[in-house]
């Protein structure tokens, strides 16, 4: 494929600028099937612009240094786009209800175990899988009964 200089008209200026056939090689090489809307000053001038507007911050959190694309309003209290978005899934994950359902299943078994667990690590009293102890083994029940009653 071959390209010819092209003129274009720059929407920023006004003015007209000439879209070399390198450039529009370039372009259909990357992909690219706009052609450009601004001339080579504006492109750089609008590029100049936007890198301004991002801010150079530290990350409170892993001291990594970042470049944000806002103004912080408390620049010492701010995370890196990594940690923020760490934070924003462990604040998920706290608010989603895991252990609410599961402390009625038990009752089989009393005070022995309903009581402690929540405390500890609410994580892995899920994995115990309650349902399973108190309804698929009949067994095991019946000797923490004996237990109990031996006492
Ligand atoms: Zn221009
Ligand atoms: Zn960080």
């Amino acid at each position: 494929m071959t390209f010819t200089d092209k003129t274009l008209v720059c929407k920023d200026c006004g003015n007209e600028f000439v879209w070399t056939a390198r450039e529009q090689e370039f372009f259909a090489e990357k992909g690219f099937t706009n052609e450009p809307t601004r001339c080579k000053e504006d492109r750089l001038k609008h590029r100049q612009q936007r890198e301004a507007q991002r801010t150079e911050i530290v990350c409170k959190n892993c001291g990594k240094t970042a470049t944000v694309n806002f103004k912080p309003r408390n620049p010492d209290d701010i995370l890196c786009d990594d940690c923020f978005a760490k934070q924003k899934e462990a604040i998920r994950a706290s608010h989603t209800p895991a252990e609410a359902p599961a402390a009625p299943a038990v009752d089989a078994k009393d005070d022995e175990v309903a009581a402690p667990e929540t405390d500890v690590a609410p994580a892995e009293s899920v994995e115990t899988k309650p349902d399973e102890a108190a309804s698929d083994e009949p067994t095991s029940d019946d000797k923490a009964k004996d237990t109990v009653a031996a006492e």
